[in-house]
């Protein structure tokens, strides 16, 4: 497939530099390395950390604390290329909360704190997960349960999460919690406190998800019993945690939605060049334009979502609001995805469904964006009452 050219062509010349440094790094994590995690599970920590040295987990955060201060869209392109390398969500998921994940830390968090917390991120020495979805409020997070409760220079920690992601390998965790009772604020987004802390084993058990796809990156129900942590890992006042998590969504989606694209261009390029090899009735499948045309058009639908990839991160980084663009990305790069592989899996026929073929394996993973981080339901609302003027409906 000819198509060099056509994904580099709005890029800048630095933009082009990222995604060749990553398609580079990437030759040594080869479709079989995956197709092994994907089987055996166990967190790819030589993929984690192959990306830390060579510097880029930091590529949003600041360079005042070690990072390369780069904006979202060339994050954009560099978690794209990874995805887009056969890595998939496999490869994507174990770096992703690294990238935007701080971004709270980096906006409301003190001198100290990001002079402590950042550049242990930066040089892969700690892992963190995003620590907010409970099992009894989904995704109406203002209901959430878990407790903080001020005890002198500490807050202790009850409550339950689940679909915790990495929790099995993390370090630290970036953790929402209400520290004022629902019933005592005039405004239920008030009362919820942010922290970033360390992930103590002895106060969180925590019970891995059997899933779908992508085991290579664990997720997770957390039980967190009288954890303590210590006033200075909390971020900001307390109180406003839920603005400081909203901060960090768009960011969130943008590089959710740029992922989706890399896999689906990952699934077409593997459908492509089986279709030019598989003879049957003494030609190419890819002759036939029963497998030819399904192929261009979600070519068609993948690109035309990595455009809106695009504009909401050009937005993101000229500081202008972009949650109608960035939730639009999201939801149409998860669909052009989907259908993708899905395309991709039929147009192997039997070895579709092998999983030496690896777009099986795609197509699993390809589910996660339709689901988180947040769903499609929940996107069409958004769209409905912040463009379209309809009453809010939830
Ligand atoms: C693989 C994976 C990894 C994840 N990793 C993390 C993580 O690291 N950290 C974390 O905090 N969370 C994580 N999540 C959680 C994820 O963000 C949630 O699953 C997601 O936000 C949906 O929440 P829920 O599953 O509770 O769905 P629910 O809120 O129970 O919703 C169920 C369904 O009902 C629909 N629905 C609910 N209310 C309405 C309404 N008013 N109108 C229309 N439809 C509605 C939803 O759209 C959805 O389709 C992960 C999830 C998965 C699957």
């Amino acid at each position: 497939m000819n198509t060099g050219d056509i994904y580099t062509a709005n890029l800048s010349a630095e933009q082009r530099e990222i995604r060749e440094a990553i398609f580079q790094l990437c030759t040594r994590f080869d479709a079989d390395y995956w197709l092994e995690k994907d089987r055996a599970g166990g967190f790819p920590g030589d993929f984690h950390m192959a990306l830390a040295e060579a510097g880029w987990l930091g590529i949003c955060i600041p360079q005042a604390y070690g990072g390369s201060g780069l904006g979202i869209a060339d994050a954009a392109v560099m978690m794209q290329a990874v995805v887009e390398t056969g890595a998939g969500f496999s490869g994507g998921s174990a770096v992703h909360m690294n990238i935007f994940g701080l971004n709270p830390v980096v906006v409301f968090g003190t001198e100290e704190q990001k002079h402590r917390m950042l550049p242990p991120l930066i040089a892969g020495k700690h892992r963190t997960c995003f620590v907010v979805t409970e099992p009894n409020t989904g995704l109406n997070t203002t209901q959430l349960k878990t407790r903080a409760v001020r005890d002198g220079d500490h807050y202790v920690v009850n409550g339950q999460k689940t679909f915790i992601s990495t929790a099995q390998v993390a370090e630290k965790m970036l953790l929402l919690a209400r520290t004022t009772p629902l019933e005592q604020v005039k405004n239920k987004t008030e009362g919820l406190t942010l922290f970033y802390t360390d992930f103590d084993r002895s106060r969180i058990e925590v019970r891995e998800i059997e899933k779908m796809g992508r085991k290579a990156v664990d997720t997770n129900q957390l039980f967190i019993d009288n954890l303590r942590i210590p006033v200075e890992d909390r971020i900001g006042e307390e109180g406003k945690g839920f603005h400081y998590i909203l901060h960090g969504m768009n960011a969130e989606r943008i590089l959710a939605a740029a992922e989706t694209v890399g896999l689906g261009r990952a699934a077409l390029k593997r459908a492509a060049q089986y279709a030019n090899e598989r003879i049957v009735f003494d030609r190419p499948i890819g002759k036939n334009q029963g497998v030819q045309h399904p192929l261009a058009e979600r070519w068609m639908h993948l690109e035309a979502a990595n455009l809106m990839v695009m504009q909401a991160a050009a937005k993101f980084d000229r500081g202008e609001n972009c949650g109608v663009e960035a939730n639009a990305a999201k939801y149409l790069g998860a669909a052009a995805c989907w259908n993708a592989c899905e395309t991709a899996v039929l147009t192997h026929g039997g070895y579709g469904y092998a999983k030496e073929y690896h777009v099986e394996r795609y197509l699993r993973e390809a589910m996660i964006a339709r689901i988180a981080p947040v769903s499609e339901q929940m996107i069409f609302c958004f769209v409905a009452e912040k463009v379209l003027g309809l009453p809010k409906s939830y």
